[in-house]
């Protein structure tokens, strides 16, 4: 049996593992169009305060794929699924044929589309690769700006007050975390993070971003100005459905599956940030781990166990701060 996983996150991996670990004899194959083998992303937080080396990110020592038999494919980006004939096609025109396949592509991070959001000093932060070069940029742009003010937005600005000069946050909330926090909660939050040296702009709708002397200025639908060197949005995730909705699966806000996690290709599977079932898409570890177990006992057991849902805990903690004692 042929299993190929297209993704090496946290979904991707954990499938690759689980799927080594019911069929000793099975091929498996995991192809990613990024340069490492598995990273973790929540760790990205702590390398951009500067708190680990990058060789810290890894979970697995590099001959971990050697030892479980897995072929890992990095650079390899899919363009095509050719689900008739079983094979992909990947950006440098390599073909692999599978007899089960996982999508386990994750999300990428969304923009706000305002003007001026397409300057090459608007970021945003989902692999190492972001992180490595807002590390980069910090050096010289030592005046942050964070559009979004939500669990990553509060991280992000966290982690740069330490090596940027000003960290500066825009929210469209009245409060933090309005979706986690009561208004009372959220200003307790707001003040300590205030302690820590972040600036907050609250209630502020980004209208747009504007160049100007060498600086960013970002101007709000009350016309406050906030001005910066770099701007880094956290403004939310969208999963990657592209491929898959160009190989005529069915997709919606994410990559459509059933119980089984099984797309609307029954050779073909699909966990993590990419998919959405029942109208509903996860955005975590968590659910990503227990999606990739599922979909990889499926794979190999032909749909044996339904997916129960995760269940995530409200964040505990934002920033080193205990959410429940604020
Ligand atoms: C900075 C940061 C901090 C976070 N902190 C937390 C946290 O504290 N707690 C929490 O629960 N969650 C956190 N998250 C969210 C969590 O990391 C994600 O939910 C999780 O990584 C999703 O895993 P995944 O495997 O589904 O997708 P991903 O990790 O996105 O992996 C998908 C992989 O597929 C690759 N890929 C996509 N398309 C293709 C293609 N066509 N061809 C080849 N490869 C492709 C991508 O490049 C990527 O490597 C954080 C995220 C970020 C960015």
């Amino acid at each position: 049996m042929r299993y190929l996983i297209i993704g090496n996150g946290i979904a991707g991996t954990n499938a690759a593992k689980k799927i080594r670990d019911l069929d000793k004899e099975a091929s498996v194959s995991v192809l990613t169009d990024e340069s490492y083998p598995y990273y973790t992303r929540p760790k990205l937080i702590n390398y951009l305060a500067s708190k680990i080396t990058e060789d810290k990110l890894f979970v697995y020592k590099s001959d971990w794929y050697r030892q479980n038999n897995i072929k890992l494919y990095l650079n390899s980006c899919i363009t095509e699924i050719n689900r008739k004939n079983k094979f992909i096609l990947d950006n440098k025109n390599n073909k692999f044929h599978y007899d089960k396949m996982l999508l386990a592509v994750g999300s990428s991070a969304a923009k706000i589309p305002v003007t001026g959001s397409d300057n090459s000093l608007v970021l945003t932060l989902r692999c190492l690769d972001d992180a490595r070069h807002i590390i980069d940029l910090i050096k010289k742009r030592r005046e942050i700006i964070v559009i979004g003010g939500g669990l990553l937005g509060l991280e992000v600005a966290d982690s740069l007050k330490g090596v940027a000069e000003k960290v500066q946050v825009i929210e469209i909330s009245d409060h933090l975390l309005s979706y986690q926090l009561n208004e009372k909660q959220g200003k307790n939050l707001e003040q300590k993070l205030k302690h820590k040296g972040i600036i907050f702009y609250l209630n502020e709708i980004c209208r747009n971003i504007e160049n100007y002397n060498n600086k960013l200025v970002v101007t709000t639908e009350n016309n406050t100005t906030v001005t910066g060197d770099l701007i880094i949005m956290s403004t939310g995730i969208k999963a990657r459905k592209e491929v898959a909705s160009a190989a005529g699966l069915h997709t919606d806000k994410g990559i459509v599956v059933n119980k089984y996690l099984q797309t609307s290709d029954e050779s073909i599977y699909a966990a993590g940030d990419c998919i959405q079932l029942g109208g509903k898409t996860w955005g975590f570890v968590k659910s990503s781990v227990e999606q990739a177990f599922t979909a990889a006992e499926n794979m190999v057991y032909a749909n044996k166990s339904a997916y129960k849902e995760t269940k995530i805990d409200p964040t505990i903690k934002v920033t080193g701060i205990n959410l429940k004692e604020l």
